[in-house]
């Protein structure tokens, strides 16, 4: 995949809520001149570019060191001379940790790109959106894509096509031995629909929002 689908559609349509146009830009520089992988490449200039949108530093939005994310431009930005790699990953959420060492415990490869992603997605997973959207991507078909080719058999184990947040948040439970679903079976839960189901779009002006904190609420 070379080009994020439902940036380009939504800049050319128009979107409800537009998205910024810095965002666009980013991502579109970036693209140009991306070495590496396509889907690799794609998947990092989203994260960078919607992080790119945000006040704090890259570092943070990104959940990276700096030195991992010079690595990662040096890799496959190496032309790019504007973002700044100021200040460290600032302080973990409580479950952070936890995701990132779930996430890495089930690397498909032991590449460097699997740390950067697994910091990445820990990070952006704090958001208030989609996971998708969190991480700028065209939706949840590339979030499968990543988790399945970079965390194999932590993706297979979502047989039932959970939303990703719910079913990160799920796993951790399930490793603590903390069950605080509303009921022992997802069939018969009032949540149903929060964990499972299509993954339009939220974070609208008037439209909902998603945590994977508000799972159980
Ligand atoms: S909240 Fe309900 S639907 Fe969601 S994972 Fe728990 S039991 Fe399943």
């Amino acid at each position: 995949m070379g080009s994020n689908l439902w940036i380009e559609q939504n800049v050319r349509e128009g979107a409800p809520s537009p998205i910024p146009s810095r965002f666009v830009l980013t991502y579109r520089e970036l693209m140009t001149t991306a070495v590496g992988d396509p889907f690799e490449c794609h998947a990092l200039a989203c994260a960078l570019a919607v992080a790119a949108t945000e006040p704090r530093p890259l570092t943070e939005a990104l959940g990276m060191s700096r030195s991992a994310l010079k690595a990662m431009l040096a890799c496959h930005f190496p032309s790019l001379r504007a973002l700044p790699v100021d200040a460290g990953p600032g302080p973990d959420a409580l479950e952070e940790p936890d995701l990132r060492a779930l996430l890495l415990e089930h690397r498909s490869t032991g590449a460097v790109v699997e740390e950067w992603f697994g910091a990445i997605i820990a990070r952006r997973s704090l958001g208030t959106n989609h996971l998708w959207q969190d991480m700028g991507l065209s939706g949840r078909g590339d979030v499968s894509t990543l988790l399945n080719r970079h965390f194999h058999s932590l993706a297979q184990q979502n047989v039932r096509s959970m939303k990703w947040k719910k079913f990160f948040y799920r796993q951790l439970c399930l490793r603590e031995d903390v069950l605080i679903c509303k009921s022992p079976h997802c069939d018969s839960c009032d949540d149903f629909s929060k964990c499972f189901g299509d993954e339009f779009p939220l974070g609208t002006p008037s439209g909902p929002r998603e945590t994977w904190h508000d799972h159980h609420q």
